[in-house]
């Protein structure tokens, strides 16, 4: 027996049917590659994705077929996201930042047959273009004006809109058939393909909207800063749709000055990045002495945010911090740090406590931890194992992976994090496996102790890496960035930690060094790190 209810196959594109059915007039700003501000609506963005759609059909885009995008957050982005997936093709989100042979690796890879790109990677695709094997058609996502530096065989996305009209039926499809595609940042081996569905999108842009993750209604006015090829810059342009909020897009801008007056100027009610973007926010706003405008939440994720910037913002400037937690393998979002009920009858510093933490998992995703030999560890708040999750918009398999799962034999995940689990669920991220500290036998929380340094005053960014050492096998080497104009010292640093972590925590060695090495989604580049310290002689002790 089933049950009597229709079957309604969730598919992005009645996302944006649904925005530019009940809010056609509401805005999407951006702030364009070309310079100017930019305004048009959810149901202009929806005729002129069917205009998309209706070409790559022409092209003869097949369902399935992979369309690559190596663009910023812009309208122009969100309307080709849609337009391909809503033409039963994959939406291929590329990272711009990655090294050029990972992207042509990634596009080679997607077999991507179409490249939309941004005037900003021109020059780039022109270079790589006689290396990207299946690409047969490259358009350049601007107007005819700004096509003077082309290449003939370049041809202009305004024109080719202007050729259709909007009459395009979206491609009814199955659910579970692929809507987009996104590879990991790749730290290690070459970047992973994680295809997701049509329902995978949808459930968890549901659970996006949610009170616990960005609360949005038709009132919101949402600034997703985290890009659209980062983990589909965590399902804010389908969560937006799906509320019918306003959205506000940043192009190619990721500078404070801008990013602050597009928040004020437009009155951002709710914005996400990772921590790298908050750290310089904060510190141009208290160079200028300005604030957030209409800003009420911030989401930080993808890396942990330290308990200092959660203070900030919502001490100083007002701004409730949600802190969450994801990967691009889960579509990305996984938990958040939202109060429980006990929770919120706690005193002050204890809240922030638990706002440090990565959060209870959302509906959708379950997650236990388990030590080396598979064993699932109390949910004690201090058992720290392997973190592992299911659900929904959790990845199966890899893209081109062949058909070989990558899940244990009970469909859970590997997150490739180190954590620990409270009785409510509460996590705690307390490395990245492939980071981890063993010192004597013990593991020492690089987040931790991370953490803890850069609430130092005169700290601006900390990062905290295993150095060999013989009696111990490693023992953890603090590298510090000061605030500029600080001249704190090793000293002062080791006394601020003093107290705050366990004794034998405490970092043998501290380097100052100028700036930390990123990685293409904003994390602290570790692998780089240790090739620059690999002659880095601990001090034996
Ligand atoms: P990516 O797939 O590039 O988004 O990277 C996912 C990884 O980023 C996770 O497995 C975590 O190691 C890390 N990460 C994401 N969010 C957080 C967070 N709130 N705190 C600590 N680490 C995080």
């Amino acid at each position: 027996m089933t049950g009597s209810m229709q079957n309604w196959p969730l598919l992005v594109w009645k996302l944006i049917d649904h925005a530019a059915a009940t809010a056609p007039r509401q805005e999407i700003v951006t702030q364009s590659v070309e310079g100017n501000l930019h305004r048009t609506n959810w149901s202009e963005v929806r005729m002129r994705a069917k205009k998309v759609a209706q070409a790559l059909d022409r092209f003869g885009i097949q369902r399935g077929d992979r369309v690559g995008t190596l663009a910023w957050n812009t309208y122009r982005h969100v309307e080709c996201w849609y337009g391909i997936s809503g033409a039963g093709a994959v939406a291929h989100t590329i990272n711009p930042r990655l090294f050029e042979d990972q992207i042509v690796y990634i596009i080679n890879h997607a077999q991507d047959r179409i490249l939309f790109f941004d005037l900003t990677f021109m020059d780039l695709v022109t270079r790589i273009a006689p290396r990207l094997t299946g690409v047969e058609r490259f358009i350049v996502m601007t107007d005819r004006a700004h096509m003077i530096t082309a290449p003939a065989e370049f041809e202009c996305y305004e024109d080719l809109l202007a050729e259709q009209d909007d009459t395009f039926p979206w491609v009814e499809l199955e659910e579970t058939e692929p809507a987009g595609l996104c590879y990991t940042s790749g730290t290690t081996g070459n970047p992973k393909g994680v295809l997701y569905s049509h329902r995978s999108n949808v459930l968890h842009s549901f659970a996006a909207t949610q009170a616990a993750v960005f609360g949005l209604s038709a009132r919101s006015v949402v600034m997703p800063i985290v890009p659209m090829f980062h983990a589909n810059a965590w399902a804010i342009p389908y969560a937006a749709a799906l509320a019918g909020a306003k959205l506000v897009l940043g192009g190619p801008h990721h500078d404070a000055v801008t990013l602050q007056r597009l928040i004020v100027e437009e009155q951002v009610s709710i914005t996400a990045a990772v921590p790298t973007v908050w750290l310089a926010m904060l510190q141009h706003l208290t160079e200028t002495r300005t604030d957030l405008g209409a800003l009420q939440r911030v989401i930080i994720g993808g890396a942990a945010a330290p308990q200092s910037m959660i203070k900030a913002f919502e001490d100083d400037f007002g701004v409730e911090v949600m802190h969450a937690w994801g990967l691009t393998e889960l579509s990305p979002l996984g938990a958040t740090a939202t109060l429980s009920a006990e929770a919120a009858k706690l005193p002050r510093q204890q809240q922030l406590d638990v706002k440090s933490r990565q959060g209870r998992p959302l509906f959708g995703i379950e997650m236990k931890v388990v030590d080396e030999n598979g064993r699932e560890l109390p949910r004690d708040g201090h058992s720290a194992g392997i973190l592992k999750v299911r659900g929904p918009w959790v990845v199966a398999q890899y893209f081109g992976g062949g058909e070989g799962t990558i899940l244990d034999e009970g469909g859970w995940f590997d997150t490739g994090d180190i954590a620990t689990l409270d009785s409510e669920s509460c996590m705690q991220i307390t490395d990245r496996s492939k980071d981890v500290i063993k010192s004597g036998g013990e593991w020492i929380s690089s987040v931790e102790l991370e953490n803890a340094a850069v609430a130092c005053p005169g700290i601006a960014e900390a990062a905290v890496i295993g150095i060999p050492h013989p009696r111990w096998g490693e023992r953890p080497l603090l590298v510090l960035v000061r605030k500029p104009d600080s001249t704190v010292a090793a000293a002062e640093v080791r006394e601020h930690l003093a107290g705050q972590i366990a004794k034998w925590w405490m970092p043998d060695d501290i380097a100052f060094v100028s700036d930390i090495p990123h990685t293409a989604t904003g994390k602290i580049l570790k692998t780089e790190l240790r090739k620059q310290f690999s002659d880095y002689c601990s001090v034996a002790r």
